[in-house]
């Protein structure tokens, strides 16, 4: 590509509200431009790195045997009634009728579509396993779509569906996948942990999410210092409460409650928009006498952070119980966070609805815990317990020492077991003639944040440091005098040459000042600009390795060696 014709917008001023870089220099670059909050267009640059990445992605999905396939964007609201997750999905899902009154929703994922094409026509187990997979544009009407491509509202995801007969063979299936996505990301060249995690009210067992480590991360996973062992926080909390003693006797007759033990008992109970309990983990309904309190954790809560970080006299001011009555009922007030009142009723007007009243506190057993008084909401109810694991906390697998670090979270591997077959009465005949529910798995890879973790983990002060495997192009070739027939020549021989040998290459043949150009390329990101300049009488060009900055004088005939 020349780039005198290329269409690179690139610009001085990010958007106002870009906080993170790769929202900054993506941007700037121009390689996405905002059409309005969470939707982006991909400009020619990031169309070229979202196809690497597709790529790494088709090449190593098919490897295992799975199948690409392409499903509809619009799905039919039966399907999402039929698995009940049209309201357990809440306001995310984006739901629109057609002329003929029919309602529809954008897809934000694909299980009751892939489990409806897959019912009545896979119908034997000898056609088992089955894994098809899609890389698709998905959308989800995010509460606070932010970050850029970090969390859009439309994004693509590459998201695969397994099918199976036993649940043997699904494990199988959730381990190649892990180690398909962990070679995925490391062909990418990224820094990654894959970490337990909650599986959360959609049922079933195992879940692991996949981290890329990042200081800009929305989530905070703890890691071993010795072993391979990561969780998210949630995970990490779950599996350490496990080993704590029983909480110490509450009484809080105001939360009285009959013993729940479903998200939709709970949601019965409170009365409350499922859409929130879907992203909570009843599980653990902490106090083991769950006649008292309900707690569970917000999974997926995009303000989590905040909520846990309310001021705890504050909260007590609003829910009006005084630090005494705390004690007597086994709590000590405990977390001060540093967020003011009114950004807490904030959080809590805009996320947790009418969620007005707030309790905080702490029980002997270090159960810190910020929650809303359930007894006096109608719609919404919160509870996050928080804080049980701490930095240095021993390690659930090892004597290692725990340590907290932030993460991407850029995919996400979940044993379904039956849930969607059951629900959407999806069977096949098992050896014995007998039907049986599909055993399923589900596989999601976040493509479009992808390309913005590539950047978050890769970049300076100057812009995006590709990686060779997603790098737009690999090569730039910048001819310093335009004015100079030498180096247009052997600028445009070089560039020939490199196109011949399949090196995506760039040739920067504008006739702008160097230092203009070089800027440039260094907010692009090409892993390699190779400068043809006055060296050029002793057979000589510069190439400029963007990650070390190392500057070098060398041969033309070297540069296949160094960038290859
Ligand atoms: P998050 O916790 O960040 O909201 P999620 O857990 O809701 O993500 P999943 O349902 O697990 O997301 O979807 C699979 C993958 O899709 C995620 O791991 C992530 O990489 C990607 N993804 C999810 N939501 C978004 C979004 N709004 N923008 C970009 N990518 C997303
Ligand atoms: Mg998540
Ligand atoms: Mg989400
Ligand atoms: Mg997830």
């Amino acid at each position: 590509m020349r780039r005198s014709k290329a269409f690179i917008p690139t610009t001085k001023e990010a958007p106002s509200d870009a906080t993170l870089p790769s929202h900054i220099f993506l941007s700037r670059a121009g390689f996405i431009t905002q059409v309005a909050a969470g939707l982006y267009n991909y400009l020619p640059l990031a169309k070229r790195v979202i196809k690497k990445i597709e790529n790494i992605i088709n090449e190593e999905m098919t490897k295992v045997g799975a199948q690409e396939v392409e499903l509809s964007f619009v799905t039919p609201a039966e399907l999402w009634q039929e698995s009940g997750r049209i309201e357990k999905f809440g306001k995310e899902l984006l739901r629109f009728h057609d002329r003929k009154n029919n309602l529809f929703v954008l897809g934000p994922t694909h299980e009751e579509m892939m489990v409806d094409v897959v019912r009545n026509r896979v119908t034997s187990y000898k056609n088992l396993p089955l894994n098809l997979y899609q890389i698709k544009t998905k959308f989800r009407d995010e509460a606070r779509p932010r970050f850029g491509l970090m969390r859009g509202r439309e994004f693509i995801m590459q998201d695969a569906y397994s099918f199976h007969a036993t649940a043997e063979d699904l494990d199988r299936e959730f381990d190649a996948m892990e180690a398909v996505y962990k070679k995925i990301l490391t062909r990418m060249g990224l820094d990654f942990r894959v970490v337990e995690a909650d599986s959360g009210a959609i049922g079933g067992s195992g879940s692991k999410e996949l981290m890329v480590l990042a200081e800009s991360g929305e989530d905070t996973i703890a890691v071993c210092s010795k072993c391979e062992y990561g969780a998210n926080i949630e995970a990490a909390s779950r599996s350490k409460r496990s080993n704590i003693p029983e909480a110490p006797e509450a009484s809080f007759n105001k939360f009285k409650t009959p013993e729940i033990k479903t998200i939709d008992e709970l949601a019965e109970f409170f009365k409350i928009d499922p859409y929130y309990t879907v992203k909570c983990v009843a599980k653990k309904i902490i106090y083991e006498d769950a006649s008292e309190i309900v707690l569970f954790f917000v999974r997926g809560c995009d303000n989590l952070q905040e909520v846990k970080a309310i001021n705890a006299t504050e909260a007590l001011d609003i829910v009006d119980v005084t630090e005494e009555e705390l004690k007597e009922r086994g709590l000590v007030p405990g977390f001060i966070g540093p967020l003011d009142q009114d950004k807490a009723k904030h959080v809590i007007d805009s996320d947790l609805k009418d969620a007005t009243n707030l309790i905080c506190g702490a029980n002997e057993a270090d159960y810190h815990f910020i929650g809303v008084d359930l007894s006096v909401l109608s719609n919404a109810a919160y509870f996050a317990d928080i804080a049980e694991v701490n930095e240095g906390d021993i390690c659930p697998h090892c004597d290692g020492e725990l340590s907290f670090t932030k993460g991407i979270e850029v995919g996400h591997i979940f044993k379904l077991g039956t849930t969607y077959s059951k629900a959407l009465k999806a069977e096949f005949l098992d050896e014995n003639g007998k039907a049986q529910p599909f055993i399923m798995g589900t596989y999601g890879m976040g493509v479009s944040r992808l390309v913005a973790a590539v950047v978050e983990q890769h970049h300076d002060e100057n812009g995006c440091i590709w990686t060779k495997e997603t790098a737009p192009y690999m090569v730039n070739i910048m001819i310093s005098n335009i004015k100079d027939e030498a180096q247009v020549q052997a600028g445009e021989q070089l560039y020939k040459q490199l196109q011949d040998a399949n090196v995506e290459v760039m040739l920067d043949d504008r006739k702008e000042r160097f230092g203009f150009k070089m800027k440039d390329a260094e907010l692009i990101g090409f892993p390699y600009t190779i400068v043809i300049g006055k060296e050029l009488q002793n057979g000589h060009v510069q190439i400029f390795d963007r990650a070390t900055k190392e500057k070098r004088d060398i041969k033309s005939e070297e540069i296949f060696d160094k960038i290859t």
